[in-house]
């Protein structure tokens, strides 16, 4: 249920303060030691921005879609990597249990994913199955009580810290996605282990590392859902996540589009300032145009997925063309700010490279028109 309009007048405001004057002030802090300051982390946990999508009986905030997405355009107004910290118990690494969870899960571990006292990833790439994901190879054997897990994940969001993941495992013989199950696995049970966190081109301060399972023995209780419908909560969980990421790009972009007008209105060339010059004006215009045009596609879809219409097609349309638009964004960016763009002290270069990788996770922009054309010729147009 949506909150009531003041409270969430209420709750933008204050995140668009904590963006503005305790995030913002951080940005070449966390790009230098790639970590989120322990402070701000605990200041996301007071604020709820762990539990937004999870049920207020649950601890949570209980956002609606809607909300989210207007929260992730706040929280896109700075360093991604701060989203990100909070980013998977908000999103994929919890919304499988919320999805597909018994009430003795949720029970179990909601209201700590809620509160951030538990941090959550989510396990679906291979190093050999990414865009086809159907594909993963890491194992599930029955053996009494419990699943017996082996097999490799890679580049995992905020593994180096989560302390639950949901993992896909195949079960069953069956080739492709419908011998794949979901698994809620702790991280401290024997056998599991945590890789380096790679060396990455941006969004530093959000770390990814390898997850190893080796003979690691989970729980019958923990498996979400029924055998072979791991991959069918995995989509579903991409669906929302999906949404969540437009969310973010286009808050990145608004953050640009700010960032551009304010330099255009200040630096001169040739007596003027260079905003004065037209051909600056169609950059920041098409900057502008795109990124309304991507706000209003993302807020729409919200809106209809709180609705309960099926918006798998408009989702992936959302993180397509938000997170194309929003490379095109940064790229004037740098062109704007000349020199200055490609130089660290600006922050353009650190958030041109930021936004790269929205094109590429949770499914790379070629997915998504796969997605778009598939649902499009099933809809017949
Ligand atoms: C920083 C970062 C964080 C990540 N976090 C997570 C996480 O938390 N959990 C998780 O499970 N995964 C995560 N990922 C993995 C991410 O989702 C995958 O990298 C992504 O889905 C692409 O898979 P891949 O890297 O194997 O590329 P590939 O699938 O090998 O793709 C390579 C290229 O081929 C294209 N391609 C593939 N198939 C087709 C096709 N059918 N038609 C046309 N083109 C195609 C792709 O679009 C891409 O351009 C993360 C990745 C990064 C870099």
């Amino acid at each position: 249920m949506a909150l009531d309009p003041e409270t969430f007048d209420a709750l933008i405001d204050t995140v668009r303060r904590f963006v503005a004057e305790r995030l913002r002030p951080l940005e070449a802090q966390v790009e230098a030691d790639d970590a989120i300051p322990a402070e701000i982390v605990a200041e996301m946990r007071d604020m709820g921005l762990f539990g937004l999508s999870i049920a207020e009986e649950y601890g949570g905030l209980g956002l609606t879609m809607y909300e989210e997405a207007r929260i992730g355009i706040e929280m896109g107004r700075t360093t991604p990597a701060f989203r990100s910290t909070f980013g998977t118990n908000v999103g994929i690494g919890s919304q499988g249990l919320v999805m597909a969870g018994t009430p003795e899960q949720k029970a179990q571990w909601l209201p700590r994913i809620a509160s951030g006292e538990v941090v959550t990833s989510f396990a679906l790439t291979e190093p050999d199955a990414g865009s086809d994901s159907g594909s993963v190879k890491t194992r599930a054997v029955k053996d009494g009580d419990v699943y017996r897990l082996t097999g490799t994940k890679r580049y995992i969001t905020n593994a180096d810290k989560a302390d639950l993941f949901t993992v896909m495992a195949r079960t069953g013989p069956e080739v492709g996605a419908r011998g794949v199950s979901a698994f809620l696995v702790p991280r401290d049970l024997p056998g599991l282990s945590i890789g380096e966190p790679e060396k990455k081109m941006g969004q530093k301060g959000a770390k990814v590392a390898d997850v190893n399972f080796d003979d690691v023995a989970v729980p019958a209780a923990n498996r979400l859902g029924a055998e072979g419908e791991g991959f069918k909560i995995a989509m579903r969980v991409l669906d929302r996540g999906r949404l969540h990421i437009a969310s973010v790009c286009v808050g990145v972009a608004e953050r640009l589009i700010a960032d551009c007008v304010g330099y255009a209105t200040t630096r001169s060339q040739f007596g003027k300032p260079i905003a004065e010059h037209q051909l600056i004006q169609g950059m920041i215009a098409d900057s502008k145009t795109e990124a309304l045009a991507a706000r209003a596609l993302v807020l729409e879809t919200a809106h209809a997925k709180d609705a309960g219409k099926d918006v798998v097609m408009e989702s992936a349309a959302a993180k397509y063309y938000a997170s194309e638009m929003v490379g095109r964004v940064a790229d004037r960016a740098v062109q704007i700010y000349g020199g200055a763009g490609y130089i660290a002290d600006y922050g353009i270069e650190r958030l041109y490279r930021d936004v790269r990788l929205f094109r590429i996770y949770e499914g790379t922009s070629q997915i998504q028109q796969i997605i778009i054309a598939r649902e499009t010729i099933k809809r017949g147009g």
